[in-house]
Order: structure tokens, then C-alpha cells, then sequence
């Protein structure tokens, strides 16, 4: 049985979740990362992406758009800027979301802000890799 840790996940105006879970997979600017209990300490920045929480026999998705991962002796805290959980994504919206940012990113056009684009179809694709 692998053994498990505090995870924390608060965003400015709620606390998202907390609970004791095997394993957490998410993005940060270094990569994706998965964190069991035990590894050490770390601090990175979160990237928008689907997060995913390992619990016993359950594992729940959640969108979750910047901030930072804090790896503890003890725990795990994600401080995100916004966190969703499947059934408050709107998946037309996010579909939408995702086209229009991949058409700004193909169009090469001036005046296209390409980090602004391209963050808007990280935002669009973590939400939807949460609802699948
Ligand atoms: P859009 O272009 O559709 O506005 P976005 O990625 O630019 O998407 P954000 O700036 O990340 O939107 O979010 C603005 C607010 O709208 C936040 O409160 C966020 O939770 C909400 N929001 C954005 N997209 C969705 C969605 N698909 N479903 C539910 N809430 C969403």
C-alpha cells in the first residue's frame, strides 16, 4: 500500500480540496509532475492544466490556471489563481475557447499576442482534458 499525504488546494476565494490521497499529477513550468508522499521538497510554479488526484480507489480531474505547487515535508499545497471541477466547466465554451485560440496561433497575423494565445488554449485544454 503506498503511503499517502495531505493535499491542499486553495484558490482565492475557496478552499478547492483537501484530503489524503496516493498521488497528484499536474504541470508546472518545469514539466508534468507526478508528487507521492515522500518526495522532496519543492517549490514551482503551476502551469493551467488538468490536475489529477489519486485517492483510494477514485481518481478526480480538475482544471486548475496558474499559481504555485508547494511540496512540504508534510503536505502538498497548490495555490492555483482559479480551479474548476468538472461540473462547473462549460465544455462548449472551453471547445470555443480552444478554436479560436489555435486559429490566433495558425494565423501568423500581426498583432496576434502569441503567449496571450497560447495560454488561452493551455486554459481551454485543461478544461477539457478534465471533463473527459
Ligand atoms: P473564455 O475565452 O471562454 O473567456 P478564458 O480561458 O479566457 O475563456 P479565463 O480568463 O480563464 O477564461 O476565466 C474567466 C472566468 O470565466 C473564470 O471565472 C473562469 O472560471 C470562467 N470560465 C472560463 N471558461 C469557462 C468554462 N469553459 N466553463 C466554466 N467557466 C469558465
Amino acid at each position: 500500500m503506498a503511503n499517502k499525504f495531505e493535499l491542499y488546494i486553495n484558490t482565492p476565494d475557496r478552499v478547492f480540496y483537501q484530503g489524503e490521497v496516493n498521488m497528484v499529477e499536474l504541470a508546472t513550468t518545469e514539466g508534468e509532475i507526478g508528487i507521492y508522499a515522500d518526495h522532496i521538497p519543492l517549490t514551482a510554479v503551476l502551469m493551467p492544466c488538468t490536475l489529477e488526484i489519486h485517492e483510494d480507489g477514485e481518481n478526480k480531474k480538475a482544471a486548475v490556471h496558474g499559481g504555485i505547487v508547494e511540496v512540504l515535508p508534510d503536505k502538498v499545497v497548490v495555490l492555483a489563481e482559479i480551479a474548476e471541477w468538472p461540473d462547473e466547466i462549460d465544455v462548449n465554451r472551453a471547445n470555443e475557447a480552444r478554436i479560436r485560440a489555435e486559429r490566433r496561433i495558425a494565423s501568423h497575423e500581426d498583432g496576434i499576442n502569441m503567449m496571450r494565445a497560447e495560454l488561452a488554449l493551455k486554459r481551454s485544454l485543461a478544461r477539457l482534458g478534465a471533463v473527459d
